[in-house]
């Protein structure tokens, strides 16, 4: 990158007073444009990241009771897997790779690009951003993805086979729902991570997670670091008893009374 575009990116940081209210998600903003620019991220994926914010603010921007739940039974059913693998999108690199580094080193999980606008530039970048926030390797790049999901016609159809392929469980955000809907028709368990609880992805996943991305990672890292020690039974149990479609009804119960909540103070 060139140095008059690191000094954009500083006097924009530098614009935005500490004291502005919405400071952290200008931030995220500004995150999501530099890797804009530097291709990682299209320009489709600010306008997934704008329905997102809105979904945020509905449920009040923090990790609700329901999102613990599934926040649990996600890490009981990574710790059960024999072969989780973690989905990254442009989006998903972006805002926080160091974080899905640290998920994907802490349940042995391979960390895979999948793209719904796949080219080998944008694959190579994005392979670098999680290589340079620690990733030893990152699948999906290039050739490696030479595998096919049959379900799928657009060029998400390519992994890795050593990857998603054989996966059991899948992690993924920000996702559209027809892949969802392919891996989910494979046998895969999908965890899901999105902040719209109506979308495609939110119905059909195994476990979704309502919340917003950036929270929810570190958070499942922890819960798997907790769980570790648990038997294999205790796992089960907790993965059994969630229900995707009773947590689902849980979060949209939730912004239905916050809203009249809401309504009634104004
Ligand atoms: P579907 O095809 O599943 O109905 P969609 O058409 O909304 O979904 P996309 O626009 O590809 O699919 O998906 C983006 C999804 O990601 C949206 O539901 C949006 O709410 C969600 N999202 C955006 N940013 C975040 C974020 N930071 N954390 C979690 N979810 C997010």
């Amino acid at each position: 990158m060139d140095s008059s575009h690191d000094i954009k990116v500083w006097s924009i940081r530098n614009l935005i007073p500490s004291t502005h209210p919405r400071k952290d998600t200008l931030l995220v903003r500004e995150k999501l444009v530099e890797q804009m620019e530097t291709g990682a991220v299209v320009p489709q994926g600010l306008i997934a990241h704008g329905r997102g914010e809105c979904f945020d603010y509905l449920l009040g921007e923090r990790t609700n009771a329901f999102a613990e739940r599934s926040i649990e039974a996600a890490a009981a059913l990574l710790l059960l897997s024999s072969y989780p693998v973690i989905s990254v999108n442009g989006n998903m690199a972006a805002l926080a790779p160091k974080e899905l580094v640290e998920l994907s080193k802490e349940v042995h999980a391979p960390l895979e690009v999948n793209l719904f606008y796949r080219n080998e530039e944008r694959e190579k970048k994005i392979g670098e951003i999680l290589r340079d926030a620690g990733a030893s390797e990152v699948l999906g790049v290039g050739i490696d993805a030479s595998e096919t999901i049959q379900e799928l016609f657009s060029e998400r159809r390519k992994v890795s086979s050593r990857g998603i392929y054989r996966a059991d469980t899948v992690f993924l955000a920000m996702e559209d729902g027809d892949r969802t809907e392919a891996l989910i028709k494979l046998g895969k368990k999908v965890i899901a991570v999105d902040l719209n609880p109506l979308s495609r992805t939110s119905m059909t996943a195994s476990i979704t997670i309502v919340d917003n991305f950036i929270r929810v990672v570190p958070k499942l890292t922890t819960r798997v670091k907790e769980m570790k020690n648990m038997s294999k039974d205790e796992l089960q149990r907790i993965f059994q008893s969630f229900n995707n479609k009773d947590n689902l009804k849980e979060s949209l119960k939730f912004i239905s009374e916050r809203m009249s909540q809401l309504a009634l103070s104004l």
